[in-house]
């Protein structure tokens, strides 16, 4: 009852918060052994304590992140509309979170993982008589324009429009494909990756400016009481969260880069109102914000993790990202 109560105070987001491996700069950022609380330390006065859900420090594994996630993934199965997504600065290990090296059992991360979960215990469920059909959409938000992960070729436009349909999202005109395998799901996860290293490197890095997102949708029916249940679960690499300011971005870039912030700002709002218990939450100020209402509002479940590099050159944006993320718990 107690833990209800708790629940229902802190609402349906939760934050984890992971601190990536150093390279050759010291740590600034300590991890206490208590698994819940970091301090960043940008001199011997100034020291900064934040507590969240969980922290996963530098020496954290793929998989011990995946135990820690495994069950809310698994909860859209049960109708409920899940989203689970990265931020931070550029570097800070967030593609690494979310996707890691798919061909690596080791090393491979949520998205994989997730998916390989979802279609296990769906085929597990069935033995309880339940009949599961998926299939998923991989997207990228730029400049509030989304483009089809699924179809080659294509490129970034605003003819995709976001609505909600039995309160999950449509995006129109984008592949929806049927995910009946760990192997089909393999397989879209292989291809949206080989569509965003294109661009990668033909596009001036657009990747640390886009959002991505992996949707899958699940339907179930239970074929002796013939109820049914609609689930989703969107896996979202966020863009890096850094500021413009810092990058000396001007012109087109400067714009791109507002519009970037536009929709992580958006996102910081929406939290916000969704903490005050306000009656208007601001769903629509951003493709981003819209297109994971279903998941941040109502009975959704959401849970983010911020990403931490903890090298002393990039103290003002851990900074920064901390802050955001205390701020969402
Ligand atoms: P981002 O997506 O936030 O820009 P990346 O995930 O690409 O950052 O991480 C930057 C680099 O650091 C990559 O080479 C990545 O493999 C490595 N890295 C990040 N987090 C970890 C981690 N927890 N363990 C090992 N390597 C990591
Ligand atoms: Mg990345």
């Amino acid at each position: 009852k107690l833990h209800n109560q708790i629940q229902e105070l802190r609402g349906n987001v939760r934050v984890f918060c992971r601190v990536r491996p150093t390279t050759s700069e010291t740590a600034i950022v300590d991890c206490a052994p208590d698994g819940t609380s970091v301090e960043l330390k940008r001199s011997d006065a100034d020291v900064a304590g934040f507590e969240f859900d969980r922290v996963f420090g530098p020496s954290s594994t793929q998989c011990e992140v995946f135990d820690e996630v495994s069950q809310l993934v698994q909860s859209a199965l049960d109708g409920y509309k899940v989203c689970l997504f990265s931020y931070g600065q550029t570097g800070s290990g967030k593609t690494h979170t979310m996707l890691g090296d798919q061909h690596n059992e080791e090393t491979r991360g949520i998205i994989p993982r997730a998916v390989a979960k979802v279609v296990e215990a769906s085929e597990a469920n069935a033995k309880k008589g339940w009949k599961y059909r998926m299939c998923a959409s991989y997207v990228e938000i730029y400049n509030e324009q989304v483009r089809d992960l699924l179809k080659a070729g294509s490129g970034h436009s605003d003819k995709h429009s976001i609505a909600h349909v039995d309160g999950v999202t449509e995006v129109s005109g984008v592949n929806k494909e049927p995910v009946e395998s760990v192997e089909a799901a393999a397989g879209l996860v292989r291809r949206a990756a080989a569509a965003r290293a294109v661009e990668a490197t033909q596009m001036n890095a657009v990747s640390s400016r886009s959002h991505t997102i992996f949707m899958l949708y699940i339907t179930g029916e239970h074929e002796a009481s013939g109820s049914r249940l609609t689930g989703c679960l969107n896996l979202v690499d966020l863009a890096g969260s850094e500021r413009v300011g810092r990058s000396g971005a001007e012109g087109a870039r400067l714009k791109e880069a507002c519009a970037i912030n536009k929709s992580l700002s958006c996102l910081g709002d929406v939290f916000q109102a969704l903490s005050n218990g306000q009656k208007h939450i601001p769903y629509r100020n951003s493709k981003l914000t819209y297109l994971l209402q279903p998941c941040l509002g109502g009975d959704g479940k959401t849970l983010m993790f911020v990403n931490i590099n903890p090298e002393a050159p990039s103290a003002e944006e851990s900074m920064c990202s901390l802050k955001f993320a205390a701020q969402v718990n």
